[in-house]
């Protein structure tokens, strides 16, 4: 037995509509956790050969729902979702809050592995040793609210009537589903929970929807699993909360809290697809979003930081439009970066995208793309069918997401996501449109810009990271400081929410659930640098449409290179030298060689002989 684990997967094929289970080795939950270090492990060993040639949104892409050991023992809840990534073809770990994560840590997993393809659409019900694949047609086609109303109404009251006198029945069964976005195989759509939860970052709803699973329903009446060490593992949680709880600002505002100061005083946020980095627009700061709050304090569940704020608006054209706060990320790519300054806008946009299962912040860097296409006249209104996508015009923007998630018209190529989409205008209109889109590795730049120096991240930061624009998994330094990429494989894996990971404390906590005795030293040298070897050598590897180029490729997009034209830091912008400088300081520093390739010698120090092989594909320009 292995404390903190159940010790096996829920493994699906659904081509086959065959189900088992698959146990798991106690060195490999040693060496990589669980979460995204798990995931990388399981793509690597089993697709790692047929990387460059395999299609994410084709059947043989495996697609991961994994927890980790700390998950339902540390406060708040996060499940992770990978496989190949239909957005940098490489494997991007993204998160997401949902109660599913301790449902299947209840039913006795933990994780389920998803292969093949349905024929027609279906759910996945697990309840306990009961699993069943089910259709899902009457689902299909739905919105998100339409599809959490309709799948909570079925199988909650099943659950009733089946255990009207159980003990403990007492919430709801949790799922993860996807909107039309998914099903239509946007490459910039979410896995989502609840009505406003999404994982966006990856793509991953696609991947849900290429293999024609609507969603994932988990219900588990188990025990977590045994801690090695149950009355330290109390004394850690009550520090833990504890220590949330001070944390008062956070508490009470959330990210958005970052709404108005990451433009003004940082010059950071995307503003009109990143041309700007600064506005002074205070109807951004999150009071004006508070008057719109219907719930100021919700916490997902075990979670004292109650960082999200539900906004409801209750009456105009907008009306019956709801979303979480929004989060500062979206705040900014569903504000400033599309030249909406207004919060009932903010708020009305971004619930369009979770209810069409959209990733905000991809889908807000695609649409801040396409209103500068059209401001420069590479995108006319004819090629738009009449929407005139002008900064801040709310309502064609929301149009344009409803075109994206059903591939109609320009949404069709809009579907392939902003860089995607750029190789296709710049085919068809003879211009490089490329040079306007904010990405790295084909995943749209979180919302903290690196020209003013002033926010967390600096520069090298998405030219190296091995999850391309993905904020929260970027290099900083000291390289394994918190919020570093070396540091974020540690919450990822674990699967606890990152605003809640609190440095050292984490890892007493993997040692009183595991006892495995991984100090934060050997989790930087070797746990997180073994993760990320493997996440880097599938990014090179690539394909199959985009292959991305050593040295090449980790480099910012154009428009860093262009200087700040307002604001405090107005003339700042990004020295390359400096990049590079810091680029190759961060390969050594890895154990990789000049092009940030992972050397033989660094492969076998971490016990990743299987991957030597895998180098000799790796193109170097
Ligand atoms: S800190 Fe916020 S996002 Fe994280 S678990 Fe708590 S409520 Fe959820």
């Amino acid at each position: 037995m292995v404390y903190g684990y159940n010790g096996r997967l829920l493994e699906i094929d659904l081509s086959r509509e065959k189900i088992w289970t698959r146990e798991l080795e106690e060195d490999v939950l040693r060496n990589y956790i669980g979460g995204r270090g798990l995931a990388v492990y399981i793509l690597m060993r089993e697709l790692g050969e047929r990387w460059r040639t395999l299609d994410p949104l084709g059947e043989e892409n495996v697609l991961l729902f994994l927890t980790g050991p700390l998950t339902g023992y540390y406060p708040g809840v996060k499940l992770a979702v990978s496989g190949k990534s239909p957005q940098s073809n490489g494997i991007i770990g993204s998160v997401l809050s949902s109660e599913v994560a301790i449902e299947l840590r209840a039913a006795g997993y933990d994780g389920v592995v998803v292969r093949g393809k349905a024929r027609d659409p279906v759910y996945v019900y697990v309840e306990g040793e009961n699993v069943e694949i089910r259709s899902a047609e009457h689902l299909w086609g739905l919105r998100g609210r339409e599809t959490y109303e309709k799948l909570m109404r079925e199988v909650w009251s099943e659950l009733k009537r089946k255990h009207l006198a159980r003990e403990g029945l007492t919430k709801e069964p949790s799922f993860v589903y996807i909107g039309p976005a998914g099903e239509n195989l946007v490459r910039t759509a979410a896995v989502m929970a609840k009505l406003t939860h999404a994982a966006g970052y990856g793509g991953y709803g696609a991947v849900m929807g290429s293999k024609r699973l609507k969603a994932l329903v988990v219900k588990g009446y188990g025990p977590m699993p045994q801690a090695k060490h149950p009355d330290w593992v109390k004394l850690l949680i009550r520090e833990a909360w504890l220590r949330l709880n001070r944390n008062v600002t956070f508490k009470q505002w959330g990210t958005g809290a970052g709404g108005y100061s990451v433009g003004a005083v940082t010059s950071s946020e995307p503003v009109r697809n990143w041309q700007e980095e600064w506005h002074d627009r205070r109807s951004m700061g999150q009071q004006y979003f508070e008057s719109h709050w219907v719930k100021r304090f919700w916490g997902d569940y075990g979670c004292p930081s109650t960082c999200m704020k539900i906004s409801y608006l209750r009456s105009g054209s907008m009306k019956g439009s709801l979303t979480d706060t929004p989060d500062y990320e979206l705040q900014a790519y569903m504000g400033p970066n599309l030249g909406v300054f207004e919060p009932r806008a903010c708020i009305y946009l971004s619930a369009v995208a979770d209810d069409l299962g959209l990733c905000g912040i991809q889908t807000g860097n695609l649409l801040g793309l396409v209103a500068e296409l059209y401001e420069k006249g590479i995108l006319s209104r004819d090629d738009l069918h009449g929407i005139e996508p002008r900064w801040g015009n709310a309502e064609a923007f929301a149009k344009l997401m409803e075109m994206v998630a059903r591939r109609e018209g320009i949404g069709r190529l809009m579907a392939e996501g902003s860089l995607r989409f750029a190789l296709e205008v710049s085919r068809l209109k003879g211009v490089d449109a490329t040079k306007y889109v904010v990405h790295s590795k084909g995943v749209g730049i979180g919302a903290h810009g690196v020209r003013s120096g002033k926010d967390y991240l600096p520069p090298f930061s998405y030219a190296t990271s091995a999850q391309g624009g993905d904020h929260t998994s970027a290099p900083r330094k000291p390289f394994d400081s918190p919020w570093s990429e070396l540091w974020m494989t540690f919450p990822d894996s674990a699967v606890i929410c990152a605003f809640n990971a609190i440095d050292g404390l984490m890892f007493q906590f993997l040692e009183a659930i595991t006892g495995f005795g991984v100090t934060r030293e050997e989790w930087m040298n070797k746990h997180a640098k073994r993760i990320l070897a493997l996440q880097r050598i599938a990014l090179l590897l690539s394909g199959p449409d985009l292959y991305w180029r050593p040295l090449q490729d980790d480099d910012l997009p154009p428009r860093f290179y262009e200087p700040l034209p307002s604001g405090p830091f107005k003339g700042k912008v990004v020295d390359k030298s400096d990049l590079e400088k810091a680029r190759a300081e961060y390969f050594a520093f890895m154990g990789w060689d000049e092009y940030g390739i992972p050397t033989a010698a660094t492969l076998e120090s971490l016990g990743l002989d299987f991957a030597e092989r895998l180098l000799d594909s790796i193109k170097i320009p």
